[in-house]
């Protein structure tokens, strides 16, 4: 286990139960001999992002709601009280609005140096036949995330889309908010070389679909929260936990925009806002740390 951290300790604090599992149950689960140990946690969800962002947006979408997709937003203008955001091809007017845009908040003018802007990446199989299933064996779904923060996160799905493996790893410090194709290139390597070591029963099993996001980080880990102008609020920064923070920050700001108080939100209105950053070169120096993996 890294960094001595007791891991089965922190989750009995939490009442969550959790089961030391050795090499050999690691390979019934995953198929793989490359694991010597892990931690499992049963009471665990694990749940495939773009179809929860899809199901979302399509029980929302009704005659009172509209959702608008790769329409950017060039600019963002109160006048007279009323929001206007402004796209290539129309104008939508509100009194309120909600800015969900991760680290472009920073790009809105709102926590400027404030945001640590790091990517990180995933590579997911084609769909394996069932011969490289059963070449693969092990139990048809789960996931692994590393113990230690700049190992790999592995995930096995069936079901909506096939029998697939994801590797993902990698963080790279991408302040400009793009990422070169030579540094991409470098990224898929990787993926493939993490795939081989763990699945050398998979070989010539290729890579289907490639991808890489942004991760918003404070240096106090802290979200970007808050009405950051008048009527404007903002549910910005995850700290790379997505899923949990960013549903809870989307909440915090509709609550905060429709005066719904809530202890949840009392607690977020208290913490501190994102902590300035050192200037250059100090700020990359400090996020080169994660510049590996
Ligand atoms: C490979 C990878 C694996 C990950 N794995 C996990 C995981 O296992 N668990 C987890 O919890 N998190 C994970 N994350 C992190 C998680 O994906 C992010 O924290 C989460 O997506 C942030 O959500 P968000 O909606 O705030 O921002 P984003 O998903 O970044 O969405 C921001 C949106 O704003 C849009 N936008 C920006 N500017 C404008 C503009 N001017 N006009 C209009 N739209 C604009 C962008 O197009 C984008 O769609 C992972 C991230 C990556 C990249």
């Amino acid at each position: 286990m890294h960094h001595n951290v007791d891991y089965a300790a922190h989750l009995d604090v939490l009442g969550e139960p959790s089961e030391m599992l050795n090499g050999a149950q690691m390979q019934d689960v995953t198929g793989s001999r490359y694991y010597q140990g892990g931690l499992f946690t049963p009471g665990t969800v694990v749940l495939q992002p773009a179809l929860f962002v899809r199901s979302a947006a399509q029980r929302l979408r009704s005659n009172r709601v509209n959702i608008y997709e790769n329409s950017a937003v060039r600019a963002l203008d109160r006048i007279d009280g009323i929001w206007h955001a402004r796209t290539d091809k129309g104008v939508v007017k509100a009194p309120k609005v909600i800015l969900a845009v991760n680290g472009h908040a920073q790009s809105f003018g709102h926590f400027k140096r404030r945001l640590v802007h790091v990517y990180t990446y995933g590579s997911m199989t084609k769909a394996m036949d069932a011969d490289a299933v059963k070449r693969l064996g092990g139990q048809a779904n789960w996931g692994i995330t590393p113990a230690d923060p700049l190992g790999s996160t592995v995930r096995r799905i069936s079901g909506t889309g096939g029998d697939r493996l994801i590797v993902r790893n990698r963080f790279t410090y991408e302040p400009s908010m793009s990422v070169s194709d030579a540094k991409l290139n470098g990224i898929w390597r990787t993926h493939n070389e993490s795939f081989a070591a763990r699945f050398p029963q998979l070989e010539g099993i290729e890579m289907e679909h490639r991808w890489g996001g942004h991760l918003c980080l404070s240096m106090n880990n802290v979200p970007a929260s808050g009405e950051v102008e008048e009527g404007l609020f903002s549910a910005c920064c995850q700290n790379g936990l997505g899923t949990v923070q960013g549903t809870l920050g989307g909440m915090m700001a509709a609550e905060l925009a429709t005066d719904h108080r809530s202890d949840m939100l009392d607690d977020m209105l208290a913490l501190d806002p994102p902590k300035r950053l050192p200037p250059e070169p100090f700020a990359r120096l400090g996020a080169r740390a994660f510049d590996v993996g």
